[in-house]
């Protein structure tokens, strides 16, 4: 197993659920007021039943319906006191309590009762006015409720439908995005809001100045947009920010937001996209409804790829009509700006050759933000950030550590401080030491080491293999300098060789690469030379192995048969190339390894003295740093 460069990649930080997340939102936690559903149809229910409680009151009374019979049975006996007559019916009032002639033990004094068409009006009116009765009548169909009333409750039983309808629509929406039956009742929940989160700002990034000069342009316009107005400036309406995982893209964004002191929105792309055709576009809708109530604002979609890929490209989730739709629910909002709203669009990508072109041009994604790993001078000052709050012992070199770790990204250098802070709190100190930096380093780079206890003769032969590797890299002239040669298990390697540059490198040259071929073939190699076996540990080498080749062959140029083509692509689409020209690639890359092969063997065989040395020592202490290294080797750096 041969270590070239920067500890595993640490995956990313925050995977909160969905839909969004938000932070500097004006006003309360949780923003916006929701209607509560269940609360409304319950509030409908409650009134309709007072309706009919306060109406019931109105209406009779102790009303007692009697027969036309009984009627005129009491105004013969000259007791009714008054009648008012609607119509046909007739409501009206007893002098004396009468008998009801339904139930024995019941009497009334007012009833109601119908006339017959057929009845004889003039003869009930004699005797009406024969037995002094106040005689009243009213307009037929004026109910005593009036028509206001009984106009609301006719149209209440749909107001409750459409309401309990509407209700049901807005859940089943919310339940899609709940994620099945764990979004059951959590509607209200459908918006996580991080309100008590701190937020930050530009001096929580360190390290990558120039990044941070183009976004200043944009902190300025959300404080004051005003200014910009006036003058008729027109800011870009999205910034895409790209570069490897673990640069700080995300916090970037937030710092923007964090300076600039707007609301802060993000979402991850793939967040937005379901199964269900449509969901996602509708989620992209509501996001940005809220993020320009309250502008200026920003909202960050972060993994823009997800979503973003050229059509017709290889990959991504969801279906492909979902994708497209949300895709172009992003691009249609963006375009709907009218620029004055201030509501800002930050994308990050870690791909950003794969994005469609449609969302870069003008009006859209409109600046690009390349952000890469730091420098050395920039690790100092991303490593000063995160050792703010840490208390260092004296003989702590900020410097030290970062001209030992070339191509490590900021969440790398936040978790290498983390990692020793933890080590010290361990080793019961007060203070975090260079001691604990370095084994953090060391763990980070190499991995975790794995107690296991290994049979003498896998343990010597593991020697062999690390030496051969660390001997042809301290061999070749302009090669890393091996930092750390280990023959601890560690994950699923029995052994680790380091080797780091001194500098940061950009590009590579022929030699370079050539002389990396070799390093990785060397433990192979050496194995062959003393054994004259060849074991499975040499997997990961020789994957190493072709993956330098096949680069140096087939896109870099770096072979004369084949000519500076590109003919494999780095993003795993298919070659573009005739067979013919395949063939050859895969025949110079074999010329290649095959040449690199002997020179290992030849240069470890030329050296064995020094492979021995290096076993030996190697034996007696499992680790060797630089020092040791080629100290054991008898040779002097290059
Ligand atoms: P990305 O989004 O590019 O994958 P992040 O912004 O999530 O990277 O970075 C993860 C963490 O790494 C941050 O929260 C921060 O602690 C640290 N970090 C990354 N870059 C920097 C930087 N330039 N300065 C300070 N800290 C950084
Ligand atoms: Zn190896
Ligand atoms: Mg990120």
């Amino acid at each position: 197993m041969v270590e070239r460069s920067g500890p595993p990649q640490e995956p990313g930080k925050e995977d909160k659920p969905k839909p969004w997340r938000a932070e500097g939102l004006p006003g309360t936690p949780g923003g916006k007021p929701k209607i509560n559903w269940w609360r409304f149809v319950l509030t409908l229910l409650v009134v309709y039943a007072a309706f009919f409680f306060i109406s019931s009151f109105f209406d009779d009374g102790k009303v007692e319906k009697i027969s036309y019979t009984q009627f005129v049975a009491q105004v013969t006996a000259k007791n009714v006191k008054d009648v008012n007559a609607q119509g046909y019916s007739i409501t009206g009032e007893l002098k004396a309590a009468a008998q009801d002639p339904d139930s024995n033990n019941k009497s009334y004094t007012t009833f109601s009762t119908e006339i017959p068409v057929f009845v004889d009006n003039v003869q009930l009116m004699q005797q009406l006015s024969a037995s002094g009765v106040d005689l009243t009548a009213e307009e037929i169909n004026t109910g005593s409720r009036g028509i206001l009333v009984n106009l609301l409750l006719s149209l209440l039983p749909i107001a409750i439908l459409a309401g309990l309808w509407i209700w049901i629509m807005r859940r089943g929406a919310s339940m899609m995005g709940g994620g099945g039956l764990g979004g059951l009742g959590k509607s209200k929940a459908a918006k996580p809001v991080e309100q008590a989160k701190v937020r930050v700002n530009f001096e929580d990034v360190a390290g990558i100045d120039e990044v941070e000069n183009e976004l200043v342009e944009i902190v300025d316009y959300l404080k004051e947009p005003g200014k910009y107005r006036r003058l008729g400036a027109k800011l870009p309406k999205g910034v895409l920010l790209a570069g490897p995982p673990g640069t700080g893209k995300t916090l970037l964004a937030r710092a923007v937001a964090g300076e600039a002191n707007v609301p802060f929105f993000s979402a991850s792309a793939s967040e937005f996209i379901e199964m269900i055709v449509g969901v996602g576009a509708s989620r992209v809708r509501d996001l940005f409804e809220e993020a320009r109530k309250v502008a200026p604002s920003i909202v960050f979609i972060d993994e823009i790829d997800a979503i973003g890929r050229a059509r017709g490209g290889a990959g991504g989730i969801g279906g492909h009509d979902e994708r497209e739709q949300t895709l172009n629910q992003i691009l249609t909002e963006m375009d709907g700006f009218s620029g004055a709203e201030g509501t800002i669009v930050i994308g990050a990508t870690n791909r950003p050759e794969v994005l469609d072109p449609a969302l870069l041009r003008p009006g859209r994604f409109d600046r690009t933000v390349m952000v890469a790993p730091p420098d050395a001078k920039g690790r100092v000052a991303i490593l000063e950030v995160h050792t703010r709050s840490v208390p260092l012992d004296g003989d702590v070199s900020l410097d030290q550590l970062a001209k030992t770790s070339p191509g490590m990204t900021g969440a790398d250098l936040a978790n290498l401080v983390n990692e020793a802070a933890l080590l010290a709190a361990k080793r019961g100190k007060e203070k975090v030491s260079m001691a604990d930096f370095a084994d953090a380093l060391e763990k980070l780079q190499l991995g975790t080491a794995r107690s296991i206890i290994m049979p003498e003769e896998e343990r010597t032969r593991t020697a062999y293999h690390e030496a051969g590797h660390a001997l042809l890299g301290m061999l070749q002239p302009g090669a890393d300098p091996v930092r750390k040669i280990s023959i601890i298990p560690r994950g699923r390697a029995l052994g680790v060789t380091l080797s780091t540059p001194d500098t940061d490198r950009y590009a590579y040259d022929y030699n370079y690469l050539r002389g990396r071929i070799i390093g990785a073939l060397g433990g192979m190699a050496a194995e062959q030379v003393i054994y004259d076996v060849i074991t499975t540990g040499a997997e990961n080498d020789l994957e190493q192995v072709t993956m330098i080749a096949r680069g140096m062959v087939g896109r870099w140029g770096m072979s004369e048969k084949i000519g500076p083509l590109t003919i494999l692509s780095n993003d795993g689409s298919p070659p573009q190339a005739a067979p013919a020209t395949l063939a050859a690639v895969d025949e110079e890359v074999r010329r290649i390894v095959d040449e690199c092969y002997e020179a290992a063997v030849r240069l470890l065989s030329d050296n064995r003295d020094k492979l021995e040395a290096i076993v030996a020592a190697l034996l007696e202490k499992e680790t060797l740093d630089e020092s040791e290294a080629y100290a054991a080797a008898n040779l002097t750096r290059s």
